[in-house]
């Protein structure tokens, strides 16, 4: 009798460590790194507008994600998600991406159909302007844009864009880094090109 009680003990003991070995290791599967949230960059529409940013709360977005486009009222507005989720680097990289589709009138004009050539390029030329933003605005802009180009490429890979997307991403931006001009003539460049100057 006494020997059937401390084995039901031990049994008992066992389960339990194994029950904990498991929420843990399930703990660290399942609780993301936070990081702190950066404040947004100055941004202004192709009109001229101040492009207000706005946090959203979202349950799929597992890495920083933002939306730019005009509100109800016709107001530009870039929409943030989950940047706690991501290093500053890439925050800062996703408001200059969102920014630069305010600054190059792509909200303004009617959106091209999704994953199309005229799109792939209106994301391409967004990179591109957030790649000449962080490399002339910011102290240490070469490496952020390292840093950037890093976090994006794991974020890809983890939401499973192919190898060949993220490659030729990442490529773009090397490309743009390497640009003899700033952003701004970049914008006015894309800008003319549309007829929007
Ligand atoms: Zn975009």
């Amino acid at each position: 009798m006494t020997r059937k009680l401390v084995c039901s003990f031990l049994f008992g003991f066992q389960i339990l460590l194994i029950m904990l070995v498991a929420i843990s290791t399930a703990d660290a599967q399942s609780s993301p790194q936070i990081f702190e949230v950066i404040a947004p960059p100055i941004c202004q529409n192709s009109r001229g507008e101040i492009v207000r940013f706005e946090t959203r709360t979202s349950q799929t977005a597992k890495s920083a994600a933002g939306m730019a486009k005009n509100d109800d009222n016709g107001k530009p507005v870039i929409y943030r998600f989950s940047y706690e989720r991501s290093p500053a680097a890439l925050q800062k990289f996703v408001d200059m991406h969102e920014c630069a589709h305010h600054q190059t009138g792509d909200i303004d004009l009617p959106h091209p159909p999704r994953n199309s050539p005229a799109h792939m390029m209106n994301e391409s030329i967004a990179d591109c302007i957030a790649t000449l933003r962080i490399r002339d605005e910011i102290d240490n802009g070469a490496s952020r844009i390292n840093d950037a180009a890093q976090a994006l490429a794991s974020a890809m890979a983890v939401v499973g864009f192919p190898k060949i997307t993220i490659d030729s991403r990442l490529s773009n931006i090397n490309n743009c880094r390497l640009k003899d001009t700033t952003a701004d003539d970049f914008i006015n460049g894309v800008l003319a090109h549309r007829g929007l100057k």
